[in-house]
């Protein structure tokens, strides 16, 4: 089967890291579509998918975007709606894996009459997006697609809460290869070592640096405890949060937290850098859809504690394989802190657990046959 995958981003977040791992076994067989170049394309190439930009100009359309804003930026895709509907002639689906993807790729697949396939990667919230572009979203979804992959429960409800379709919708959590979070001990060495982390108690934080991932959070709580207690803070401002960066780094700076707060930016070294923590964090204030980080942590066999919200529930059952906090309560997150730095066998045990439970539900291998047959039960194969 020919797959035409559609992605907005030229950086790699969330959605397009599990994107690589769905394209990778149809690699012989694909075209990636992307709307923008940057780093996400390199890693693309470096997993040999076949990758296209389709377009390097920006589409003006934002999370919050009104009407206007985006009838005026309908003369501006209009050219790349013809350029993917061409290309899509050559496949036999359309897949698309963000917003604007599922924009561009509902009227191609009209244009080209092949399916199309939206992986809701999402929560379709008030919080996360504005009224018309959930209406926009759900309108196209209930029209074009003929099946939307949800990335959770949380996703799925929030869906067909703003009023799509639910017999579409089935609901696959991402991949992951397991080999891939098992790290040699020397490995974990060498980083403590590189990032003057021996003797202390690491807390990690592993997300785009943005407002409602909450790294303001763990800051907060962080300073509630001596020195030995310290934070990493590894992601970058993907998408445009420079002021919310600049504020985080005034936070610390006034708790006089500089030597405790390390900001690692954007790295690719991410199951050794949670190897070599404490505690993973996870710190979203507005419900996450899913949150890879989370599997990750379980993944390198790490405690982890989540904001019990969204996708975070779906995989913590709190104390049996990690633990879960009341969003934006930085109490009960320094209270769990404390509790894995005063009890490191019980945690050790919720860590082991974790492992186990994420390698049997979210093995790449599995997640790629749940997805290759709803697509081929929507093909009538
Ligand atoms: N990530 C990364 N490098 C970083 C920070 C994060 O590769 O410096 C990865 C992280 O390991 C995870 C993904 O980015 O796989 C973030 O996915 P998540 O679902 O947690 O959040 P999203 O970005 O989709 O909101």
């Amino acid at each position: 089967m020919k797959i035409l995958f559609l992605d907005q981003s030229g950086k790699p977040g969330g959605a397009e890291l599990c994107l690589i791992d769905i394209a990778k076994p149809y690699r012989q067989d694909c075209l990636v579509g992307l709307f923008a170049d940057g780093s996400f394309k390199t890693l693309l190439e470096e997993n040999q998918i076949p990758v296209k930009v389709l377009t390097r100009k920006e589409i003006e359309v934002r999370k919050k975007s009104s009407v206007v804003q985006g009838l005026r930026s309908l003369g501006q895709i209009l050219p790349l709606i013809l350029t993917v509907a061409k290309i899509a002639r050559e496949y036999d689906l359309i897949y698309a894996n963000t917003q604007k993807a599922l924009a561009i790729g509902s009227l191609a697949s009209f244009l080209s009459n092949r399916p199309l396939v939206y992986h809701l990667h999402d929560i379709l919230s008030p919080e996360h997006f504005s009224e018309t572009n959930r209406r926009i979203a759900i309108a196209l979804a209930n029209k074009f697609v003929s099946l939307v992959i949800a990335n959770s429960q949380a996703s799925k409800d929030a869906f067909i809460d703003a009023g799509g379709k639910s017999e579409i919708v089935k609901i696959v959590y991402n991949g992951f290869e397991p080999a891939k979070y098992k790290v040699e001990k020397s490995e974990v060495n060498h980083i403590r070592q590189e990032l003057e982390l021996d003797g202390k108690f690491v807390v990690g934080h592993f997300s785009r640096l943005a407002p409602w991932k909450g790294q303001h959070i763990l800051i907060e709580a962080i300073a509630n405890f001596p020195d030995n207690v310290i934070a990493i803070l590894v992601g970058d401002a993907l998408f445009g949060e420079q002021e919310y960066v600049s504020k985080l780094h005034k936070q610390v700076r006034d708790l006089g937290l500089e030597n405790r707060v390390k900001f690692l930016g954007f790295r690719d070294d991410i199951p050794q850098l949670m190897t070599a923590c404490d505690l993973v964090s996870h710190t979203s204030t507005s419900p996450e859809p899913f949150g890879r980080v989370i599997v990750e942590a379980m993944l390198c066999q790490k405690p982890v504690v989540a904001a019990k919200a969204g996708g975070a529930i779906e995989l913590i059952d709190h104390e049996v394989n990690g633990f879960l906090t009341t969003p934006e309560n930085t109490q009960e997150l320094t209270q769990i802190i404390n509790k894995c730095l005063k009890n490191p066998e019980q945690i050790a045990s919720i860590a082991k657990t974790a492992r186990q439970n994420a390698t049997e539900r979210f093995d790449v291998i599995n997640i790629n046959q749940q997805i290759t047959q709803h697509i081929k039960s929507i093909m009538g194969l």
